[in-house]
């Protein structure tokens, strides 16, 4: 069955002309799936174009399955239609609320430190199915479609937003669109490992959104050590796509930075600064999550203070990204796999 969110604006409109009904009849349908509601709930709509829409169309596809409070995060579990489980990270900040979103149910990229990859690639997500997290979670913060309480939206949940290209801009674009949330390009984050073709084209698209770079070593030979994209995509080639990215968008780009003991030392944070010196830029660190999985983990407070003010005198903007949530599973990825795996054990028992 198709996603009622999927469509955007105007080929809502078509299939509400297809189906033989007026125009504003678009207009309602559009609020009700801004509102996060199912047809059920759409008192404006008359039988014929309930029934009409709900055999051809699921409407609010994605469901918040659970929420975890944590001290300075709240996370959710959302259920897709057919089962699937993503996760989101709403935090709060006194500049806008902001929430962080999955774009693909795993990812395939690897990483060592990332516990999302644990399981490879399941599946993409669909672009309203990206948007139904927002949605839902913008519902339930008590926001409507004019005065939503979500004020940055990060793609930076499980998957490479980059992996699942076309699905992603079609929720950019949707997401920007005035008929959809309104949201300002410079309020949304996306965050890539590193697909260097693909960061051009989406610079071609000028959107002029925010781009993260998830960086996390100097030298080819660590970064592809520990992100095996970097194999076909060498740093040279990321920088020219970072280069072309920030001179089609004129937005600076952000390096996200995990620091962890293979790419720490004193060595590796001077080649650091050669490679980033002189650009436009700003280095997020942050302290690589510890995922048991992988054996991993961070640095202690004392070194990693060191390394800002390194970068810092260095004269690169470099910031640590404080770890929100900590206390209801960190890092990308731990949530679900926690929740699939005690659900498993419970199963068996
Ligand atoms: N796939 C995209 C976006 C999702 S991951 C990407 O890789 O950029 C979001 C950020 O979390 C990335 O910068 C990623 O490198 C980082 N990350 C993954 N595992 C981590 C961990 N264990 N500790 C700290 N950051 C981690
Ligand atoms: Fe995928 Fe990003 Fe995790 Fe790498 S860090 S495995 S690209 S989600």
């Amino acid at each position: 069955m198709k996603l009622l969110e999927d469509l955007d604006y105007n080929e809502l409109t078509q299939a509400v002309s297809e189906g033989g009904f007026p125009r504003y009849r678009a207009d309602q349908l559009n609020d009700m799936r801004l509102r996060h509601r199912d047809y059920s709930e759409a008192n404006n709509l008359p039988k014929a174009v309930k029934e009409y829409f709900s055999e051809r169309y699921l409407a609010q596809s994605v469901k918040i399955l659970e929420t975890v409070k944590g001290k300075d995060a709240e996370k959710y579990l959302f259920l897709l239609h057919d089962g699937n489980i993503v996760e989101g990270v709403f935090m709060p900040h006194n500049y806008g609320n902001t929430l962080c979103v999955s774009t693909q149910v795993g990812c395939r990229m690897g990483c060592v430190f990332c516990a999302s990859g644990l399981n490879g690639l399941i599946r993409n997500l669909s672009a309203g199915e990206i948007l139904g997290e927002v949605l839902a979670v913008n519902a339930l913060k008590g926001g409507t479609p004019t005065e939503r309480a979500i004020g940055n939206i990060v793609l930076m949940g499980s998957g490479e937003p980059l992996d699942n290209y076309d699905n992603v801009v079609k929720f950019l674009r949707m997401i920007i669109d005035p008929k959809g949330l309104n949201f300002g390009a410079r309020n949304i984050s996306l965050s890539t490992s590193g697909l260097a073709d693909k960061i051009k084209k989406l610079a071609d698209e000028k959107l002029g959104i925010v781009l993260s770079i998830s960086l996390h070593a100097p030298t080819d030979e660590q970064r592809s050590a520990l992100m095996p994209v970097n194999r076909s995509n060498p740093i040279s080639e990321l920088m020219a796509a970072a280069d072309y990215y920030f001179k089609k968008s004129g937005r600076r780009i952000i390096f996200e930075y995990a620091l962890t003991a293979q790419n720490s030392d004193d060595n590796s944070i001077k080649q650091l600064i050669k490679l980033l010196k002189g650009r436009c830029l700003h280095v997020n660190l942050i302290n690589l999550n510890y995922v048991k999985e992988r054996g991993m983990s961070g640095l202690s407070r004392k070194r990693v203070d060191q390394i800002v003010e390194t970068l810092n005198a260095a004269g690169i903007g470099a910031t640590l990204r404080r770890s929100m949530g900590n206390d209801i599973e960190g890092a990308c990825g731990q949530l679900r796999n926690k929740y699939l795996s005690s659900n498993a054990a419970e199963d068996k028992a």
